[in-house]
């Protein structure tokens, strides 16, 4: 006989990790006890070497689907007096350095008793440890139901049961209730509740074929759903929301239902049936059911399966595809309660909600495939908050406050790094509330107090301004280097030779103009694509015919541009041509920008692709949808000085406005630059910056990487966008 103690950390709690421990203590005739500490779980166990052995093993193999171990310790003590296993109850409320886990899709286990057990049927509230609900019910740690949203709603006699009984699968399941002890649903429309029963979902079918706007609280918010079929009610729902272009995402059935709109490969299909059940950018097909104003003029399609049972069981009475997009405003974060919904956007024809509170708003994830790796676009449910775990141990806390838009934060602490759900755009009042709130709930999880605080160089971004007034040891960290380190901290690459592209919109540089085309090799920035001028300040972001003109004046008179009669000159009347002219000679309210999303404008722009923008990123989503991959010309570049230099202008003038050749030759253009300047030195590449999340540039950079036997890594779990960027302000510190 042998006794060992074992010390196992990671996403061991809330998770069933306990009951599944006695499980197997059963199976192999083991004795001793097992019990949730601060640091994770602590197990005794004592019987033959052998049976030990194998409890190790299947320990191992066979984890709850939710358990994520990072370390596991085991050390001989000697014998104890006992005859049983036993699960012990603690009252863990010392530190607090157990992980929480993300929220889960309903599982199937569930989802059968959904329709076969009375107890559960058509419940919409049904989870147990292998599912539901955690981090967006979570107010703080321990994670114990009295610590959730689900405090107020006492367990029923046989709930408690379930809840009592290590062999249930609802064993310690916190967020467990019942149609008699649960939270209830209730549909409205126009403020007035008009259901509350079994038919709910049937009626809420019903107002979607009829074409109405619904509100539908999901996991970690409400969504706004319609009809993905219907013409009439997106474009009403596109006036409403002020959002002429930018897709929506869609929800399907069942993936037979995806697979009329999308073309999916074996890796989109993991993805979308996996239990993080994320949005999958897929190539969309043509002649689908769905309407085209979805996402219109351009090939690509966001699509997703249910994930609560509240989907589920809608999807019982609905056989067409919905658009379920973040109920919000404007740049504003996910909506959570039903007040808001009715005073925010009153043009919603009915709601679907229920009475437990949502404690941490969070968006959909949305992923894409690249060159068969899965890319993150947005970090959130189901993969938030993102635990990497560091070799080696640091001795400060650190907070890392990140970019602007697309903001995130990231701590640091002992062995560990958590990165933040994607937040939202900080220019407006709420999502920087949420930011603040963020900080907050991440203090009391973690039990966390910053030694520093690491924020970007920009001056005047809100997280640098916050940063500010903090009266803590502050570290700024410039931004496409910390893109370079997202993909460092994500593949803890520690050796420093490497070359690193920095492809973005716009970041503050270390000579205080605007970067954004980068090229560094070991943490020194190694060649830039050429200044140009952004006419016009933040304006020329948003329109790209700005950038067009900007290039154009870098080599000729107004006059004898005027004489080129291009489409973009067209767009402008002759006083502000005039004005635009000066503004550039001048250099009045102008930025040199070296940023490589520029480029993707200024070519939509010379082929009249849009001119003014209504969503980020949408100049590159046009061009990619031209791409021809039998076109292999590319620009003509060259590099002086360290400068590259992409010959644009002088190809547009002497050629032609061809939408297909332009996109083409500008995504070669780009992927030879890489090739090339990588060809020179023998380091590794690092690609990084919201510029990758362009998936043809990004596949065929990869490609012609991979065909001159490059190593490469990119951003995988984490987002390549200004999502990262407060991951890679913490893994530079923690690195120089
Ligand atoms: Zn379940
Ligand atoms: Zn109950």
């Amino acid at each position: 006989m042998v006794r060992y103690k074992y010390k196992i950390k990671g996403i061991v709690q809330g998770v069933g990790f306990r009951p599944f421990v006695y499980k197997l203590a059963y199976q192999f005739n083991l004795i001793g006890n097992v019990l949730n500490d601060s640091d994770g779980v602590t197990i005794e166990l004592q019987g033959t070497a052998k049976n030990i052995e194998l409890f190790d093993e299947e320990l191992l193999n066979s984890l709850p689907p939710l358990a994520h171990i990072d370390s596991f310790e085991k050390h001989p003590i000697s014998l104890k007096n006992e005859t049983t296993f036993e699960i012990i109850q603690t009252n863990n409320s010392s530190t607090k350095t157990t992980l929480v886990s993300p929220d889960i899709k309903v599982c199937n286990d569930c989802l059968n008793d959904i329709k076969n057990k009375e107890k559960y049927h058509n419940y919409f509230n049904t989870n147990c440890t292998n599912c539901g609900p955690r981090y967006s019910i979570i107010k703080t740690l321990p994670y114990d139901r009295v610590n959730t949203s689900m405090s107020d709603f006492t367990l029923c006699d046989s709930c408690q049961k379930e809840y009592e009984d290590p062999t249930n699968r609802r064993y310690h399941a916190q967020p467990i209730s019942c149609k008699e002890c649960g939270p209830q649903l209730t549909l409205s429309i126009k403020n007035k509740v008009v259901n509350s029963n079994d038919e709910i979902f049937s009626k809420t079918a019903n107002l979607l074929q009829e074409g109405k706007i619904g509100a539908i609280k999901g996991m970690g918010g409400f969504h706004i759903v319609c009809d993905a079929t219907n013409d009439d009610t997106i474009t009403k729902l596109r006036a409403y929301k002020n959002r002429p272009a930018k897709p929506f995402a869609i929800m399907c059935k069942d993936l037979e239902q995806i697979q009329a709109i999308g073309d999916i490969n074996d890796k989109e299909e993991k993805l979308l049936i996996s239990k993080e059940a994320p949005i999958v950018v897929l190539n969309k097909l043509q002649n689908s059911n769905i309407s085209d104003l979805i996402a219109p003029n351009i090939t690509k399609i966001g699509c997703f399966l249910p994930y609560t049972p509240i989907h589920y069981l809608l999807f019982e009475h609905l056989d067409t595809p919905i658009v379920a997009t973040s109920a919000n405003m404007g740049g504003e974060p996910i909506i959570i309660a039903k007040e808001e919904i009715e005073t925010k956007l009153p043009f919603i024809d009915f709601i679907l909600d229920f009475n437990r509170d949502i404690i941490n708003a969070i968006d959909d994830s949305v992923v894409q495939v690249i060159d068969n790796k899965v890319q993150t676009l947005r970090l959130s449910r189901g993969y938030a908050p993102k635990v990497i775990k560091l070799p080696f141990k640091i001795d400060k806390k650190i907070l890392c406050v990140g970019a602007n838009n697309k903001s995130s934060i990231t701590i640091a602490f002992e062995d560990t790094l958590i990165l933040s759900a994607h937040i939202g755009d900080l220019d407006n009042i709420k999502a920087f509330e949420y930011f603040t709130r963020t900080i907050e709930t991440f203090k009391r999880f973690y039990d966390f107090t910053p030694d520093i605080i690491v924020h970007d160089l920009h001056p005047n971004y809100e997280t640098t301004l916050w940063a500010k007034q903090q009266n803590i040891k502050l570290i700024s960290v410039q931004h496409h280097l910390a893109h370079i380190y997202s993909v460092k901290a994500e593949h803890n690459l520690q050796k420093k030779e490497y070359i690193g592209f920095s492809f973005d919109g716009t970041g503050y540089g270390l000579d205080e103009t605007l970067w954004g085309g980068e090229v560094f090799i070991n943490d020194k920035r190694g060649y830039h694509f050429k200044p140009m001028k952004l006419l016009g300040g933040e304006k020329a972001i948003k329109e790209p015919r700005r950038v067009a003109m900007a290039l154009l004046f870098e080599n000729y008179t107004l006059e004898e541009i005027m004489r080129f009669n291009l489409p973009v000159t067209k767009t402008f009347s002759q006083i502000e041509l005039n004005l635009l002219y000066q503004s550039y000679e001048k250099n009045i309210n102008s930025f040199d920008t070296t940023s490589v999303g520029r480029l993707f404008d200024a070519v939509t722009s010379f082929c009249n692709l849009s001119q003014i923008l209504s969503y980020e990123g949408e100049s590159g989503l046009l061009l990619e949808s031209y791409y021809d991959e039998t076109i292999t010309t590319t620009f003509k570049w060259n590099i002086t000085n360290d400068i590259i230099e992409i010959k644009i202008v002088e190809f547009i003038l002497h050629n032609t406005y061809d939408t297909k050749l332009l996109a083409s030759m500008l995504i070669n253009t780009l992927s030879q630059i890489i090739v090339e300047l990588s060809s020179k030195i023998n380091f590794d590449v690092i690609l990084s910056g919201g510029v990758f999340q362009n998936k043809t540039l990004l596949q065929k950079v990869l490609v012609d990487l991979k065909a001159n036997n490059k190593k490469y890594h990119i951003n995988e779990k984490t987002p390549p966008s200004d999502g990262g960027v407060s991951l890679g302000q913490a893994y530079y510190q923690i690195n120089n």
